[in-house]
């Protein structure tokens, strides 16, 4: 963006940075932002606290040997970001003018003008949006083998899906589990011939294609007992035991908003320079930051997510020296 392109408002009170997010990684750059003394505003969007609140124990975040729960860890961020200042509002963003510097942020009926942005609006995982299944994520549903899949070992176990994803969860998840079994809703997998491969020729993964689930058993016990599955083909329906149902069905980034705004990838992902510099039509836009899974297909932890957190607020106090706070 050019100079010249800048329109400027005259607003009455204009923040330093405002987070869109309240995730591991937004929560990071808040917490980083405030000790900046900033005093930045968190806005904590549709799902406070990110993936991680609707997780259970983890148990490879550095720092805790006996694990912790995601919602107590998301609490502690918060208590921390709080603690130096940060701000945090149960609000969402209607839109958003990245045209005119400061930029402006509508909120409700309110508008926010903010001298940078960091957009840390996550991703959340695609669910299969079964009643049983909500019911029971957190005892036995998880979208994150790397999270959950030590707490199925020696048992019986299901990953939903027909690409690297589900795959890569599969065969990850060989490691805990005596047996998984892959369900595909088709009898074509998008998964790469490599992975597909791999899975195919492990003796712990059995394969049910053009299957899909109907019900999660185990919504009154608490614990997934089951899946009651149907054949699209044949349409028999049948009862798979098993103690834990993994999603291996995609991501969806929450990017809406900024469509049109910075670049996406096919899927909706804003593309990043250095992981933290959104671009519209390949170009840096000063003052906006971007972290944690918005723009990270790839890693998606709670701990990158808080590392690239902690890299967009470095930038946003060094953008606003930089440029006479
Ligand atoms: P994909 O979009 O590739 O695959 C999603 C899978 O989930 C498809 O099999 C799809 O079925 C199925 N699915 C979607 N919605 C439903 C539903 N409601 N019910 C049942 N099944 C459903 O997503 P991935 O997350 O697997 O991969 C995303 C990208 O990340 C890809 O580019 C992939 O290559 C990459 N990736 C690479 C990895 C690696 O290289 N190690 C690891 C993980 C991901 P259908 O085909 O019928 O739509």
């Amino acid at each position: 963006m050019t100079d010249t392109m800048i329109e400027t408002t005259t607003p009455t009170t204009t923040r330093d940075t405002v987070i869109l997010g309240s995730g591991c990684s937004g929560l990071t750059a808040a917490i980083y932002a405030a000790r900046s003394n900033l005093k930045p505003l968190v806005l904590e969007g549709h799902e406070p606290g990110g993936q991680l609140s609707i997780t259970t124990l983890v148990e490879n975040f550095p720092g805790w040997p006996e694990g912790i729960q995601g919602p107590e860890l998301i609490e502690n961020m918060k208590k921390q970001a709080v603690r130096f200042g940060a701000e945090l509002k149960m609000a969402h963003l209607n839109s958003l003018d990245l045209t005119k510097r400061p930029f402006a942020l509508t909120v409700g009926k309110e508008v926010i003008h903010t001298r940078t942005l960091i957009v840390a609006s996550g991703a959340s995982a695609r669910w299969l949006n079964l009643p049983s299944e909500q019911a029971l994520i957190g005892h036995g549903v998880s979208s994150c083998a790397t999270c959950d899949g030590f707490f199925f070992s020696g048992k019986e176990i299901s990953v939903i899906g027909g690409g690297d994803s589900a795959m890569e969860e599969a065969l990850f998840l060989t490691r805990f589990a005596s047996k998984v079994t892959l369900i595909n809703r088709t009898e074509n997998f998008r998964a790469s011939k490599i992975m597909l491969e791999r899975a195919v020729a492990h003796p712990k993964i059995e394969f049910r294609s053009s299957t899909i689930v109907e019900e999660v058993l185990g919504v009154e016990e608490k614990e997934v007992k089951g899946l009651r599955l149907k054949n699209t083909k044949s349409g028999m329906e049948d009862v798979l035991p098993v103690s834990a149902m993994f999603l291996g069905i995609g991501h969806i980034p929450n990017a809406r908003a900024f469509q049109g705004l910075m670049d996406l990838d096919e899927d909706g992902y804003i593309l990043t320079k250095n992981n933290v510099f959104p671009t519209l039509h390949g170009e840096v836009i000063p003052g906006v930051f971007a972290c944690g899974d918005i723009q990270d297909r790839r890693y998606r932890q709670a701990i990158t997510a808080a590392g690239t957190g902690c890299m967009a607020a470095l930038e946003v106090e060094k953008y606003l020296e930089e440029h006479g706070r």
